[in-house]
């Protein structure tokens, strides 16, 4: 029997999970270690992997590959991570080291991927989500960032270094906010979570201690009908949706899938106001008939994202009709 590892590499936290032609066997949690020479993130993956091999009693050799969904950009044509979620954050590091020191580790001879995070995912919507049956599709997330993949004629867009679909930095307004990338303007630093809580202080919304909301709050403000939040989130919805318009300019898509904490958990006020936006004002011989729905794996993306970039056809095909990440009794052991 083969076993496939999926890693998910965080700013916060990196995540592997095991799995077998028909289940999930283990997953294993531990916060992403910042300090130390260069390659510790790499370490840390290869550790982790270890043990869940020890934990599972099998060797190296009965992997049959690892698929590494991660916070990007990366350089070096893909093998190095350079992300502003874990470079220079209490460490001097700037690009690091991945798949050389993974592939040098396990064997040349295991099926290896890299992809970013939301690229990864609009492949686990594919497989095993709300985009099945669908070969022309686009996942974005709005969260504490904004992030996408792009399905276009079946294949995974990726790039020279696998940064395309970095959706989160387009440039919708003029001389914007600065935004962690060093542009100005870009819709990560107007639509993010963290740019909400922020631009809702800006414009004098505070809690009742006078301290800044957080989104939730801003979105809480919004439901109550306090006119601020409601031009603020309106404001919020067209600028995503010139993003949005954008995209489907790029990428002629048939589906649009939308995830993220900050829009699922408010999709009832974000949704209809936003497609609505998108098909009056963009190029509408290109975005009629363009389907936006919610992310159908939500919470377990981040478990299939990595798992997705390596499975055989075969294996897709046992977990879609098992659907082993919604059992809930394998174990999640913390490291
Ligand atoms: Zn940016």
């Amino acid at each position: 029997m083969k076993y496939y590892v999926g890693v998910d590499i965080g700013g916060s936290n990196i995540r592997t999970i095991f799995g077998t032609d028909t289940k999930i066997l283990l997953k294993l949690v531990s916060p992403t270690r910042k300090s130390g020479p260069v390659d510790t993130v790499v370490s840390q993956v290869i550790e982790m992997i270890d043990r869940g091999i020890n934990i599972l009693q099998i060797t190296k050799t009965d992997l049959f590959g690892i698929g590494t969904s991660s916070a990007s950009p990366f350089v070096d044509g893909g093998t190095r991570i350079w992300t502003p979620n874990i470079s220079g954050v209490g460490n001097d590091w700037k690009d690091i080291p991945y798949m050389i020191p993974l592939k040098s580790h396990f064997g040349e001879h295991l099926v290896y991927s890299l992809a970013n995070d939301c690229v990864s995912s609009v492949k686990a919507e594919q497989l095993f989500g709300a985009g099945q049956g669908y070969e022309n599709l686009v996942y974005v997330t709005i969260s504490t960032g904004v992030g996408g993949g792009i399905i276009a004629n079946n294949h995974l867009v990726e790039g020279k270094s696998r940064n395309a679909a970095h959706v989160g930095h387009l440039v919708v307004e003029k001389g914007g906010d600065l935004c962690g990338c060093g542009q100005r303007g870009c819709i990560e630093s107007i639509a993010s979570g963290k740019a909400i809580a922020r631009r809702a202080q800006e414009r004098g919304l505070a809690n009742p201690e006078g301290n800044r909301l957080t989104t939730k709050e801003v979105f809480d403000l919004y439901r109550q009908g306090e006119p601020t939040a409601q031009a603020l989130i309106h404001e919020t919805i067209e600028y995503l949706g010139m993003m949005f318009s954008g995209i489907i300019s790029i990428s002629d898509p048939e589906l649009i899938i939308i995830g993220g904490s900050v829009f699922i958990n408010n999709k009832d006020i974000i949704m209809d106001r936003l497609v609505d936006y998108v098909m009056k004002n963009s190029f509408q011989a290109i975005s009629k008939g363009v389907k936006f729905v919610e992310s159908e794996l939500k919470d377990f993306v981040g478990d299939l994202a990595g798992l997705s970039l390596i499975f055989p056809e075969e294996i897709t095909q046992l977990w879609q009709k098992l659907k082993p990440w919604t059992k809930t009794d394998f174990p999640i052991q913390e490291v």
